[in-house]
């Protein structure tokens, strides 16, 4: 369910990025080839994009499919940035189909998007929310799973977690009480952090810049695939690796 898509590099037009490549995001809307849950990324979009010497990031959403905002398409042609997020969505049976539930998902500098689900819906996660201080649950961006999740890594962040703490927390912390799929994305237009944990994961090094996707974007060689249960992170120049420890008690 939902393919998302993050880039960290050289300024390139949005269009290079998301509808260019023969594999894009703009594909991967109507035909994904890597999809292992629902067919089809039509219930909306979102993408977040940084501008120089602007750490708040630009943010364009829509309940429509990507393809059918021939507007987004005009802007992306002439709007460029070296920190991207972006995602299309299909959206899972119950929750909202409103733009607000499209990701990415935003707070301060932050941008964050959720490919998965969490199993049983809300009740699984009913202590988990309660966790949470009433004014964040209030400010929930919408009815659906990913706005909770994104909720507790916000927590993680306040916290004082690195970004890739906090995802990993959270998947380890919502795993422990529910079944479901997490696969995040959270950058600050500086580093890119996600978790591969039920879904596809890929990323590329290229000479521009640093690929996150859920999906290769072209049939080039260098995509490498994220094992499941790993956090990568990474900056312009780097990409790290690793597998996601299981919670101990004394960080739960
Ligand atoms: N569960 C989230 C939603 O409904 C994400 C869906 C997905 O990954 N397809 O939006």
């Amino acid at each position: 369910m939902c393919r998302h898509f993050a880039y960290i590099g050289k300024p390139m037009p949005l269009a290079e990025l998301l509808f260019a490549p023969d594999h894009g995001l703009l594909e991967q809307s109507w035909a994904p080839r890597r999809q292992r849950y629902g067919t089809i990324n039509a219930d909306g979009f979102g993408v977040g994009w940084y501008a120089p010497d602007d750490p708040v990031p630009a943010r364009y959403r829509r309940a429509i499919p990507i393809w059918a905002d021939r507007s987004f398409a005009d802007v992306a042609r002439v709007t460029s940035s070296g920190a991207v997020l972006a995602a299309v969505r299909s959206a899972t049976p119950g929750m909202t189909p409103e733009e607000s539930a499209a990701a990415p998902y935003a707070h301060g500098p932050w941008l964050f998007s959720h490919n998965g689900r969490v199993e049983g819906w809300p009740h699984a996660v009913e202590e988990l929310a309660a966790s949470l201080p009433p004014a964040r649950l209030l400010a929930l961006e919408a009815q659906v799973d990913s706005a909770l999740l994104w909720a507790l890594v916000l927590e993680r962040l306040d916290a004082g977690d690195a970004a890739g703490e906090a995802l990993m927390h959270v998947v380890n912390a919502v795993s422990a009480v529910a079944g479901g799929r997490f696969n995040f994305l959270l950058t600050d237009g500086m580093a890119i952090a996600a978790t591969a944990a039920g879904d596809s994961l890929f990323w590329r090094n290229g000479t521009g810049g640093v690929v996150v996707a859920s999906e290769p974007c072209d049939d080039g060689p260098d995509w490498h695939q994220v094992p499941d249960r790993s956090l990568l992170t990474a900056t312009a120049g780097s990409v790290e690796v690793r597998p996601i420890p299981a919670l101990t008690k004394e960080h739960a």
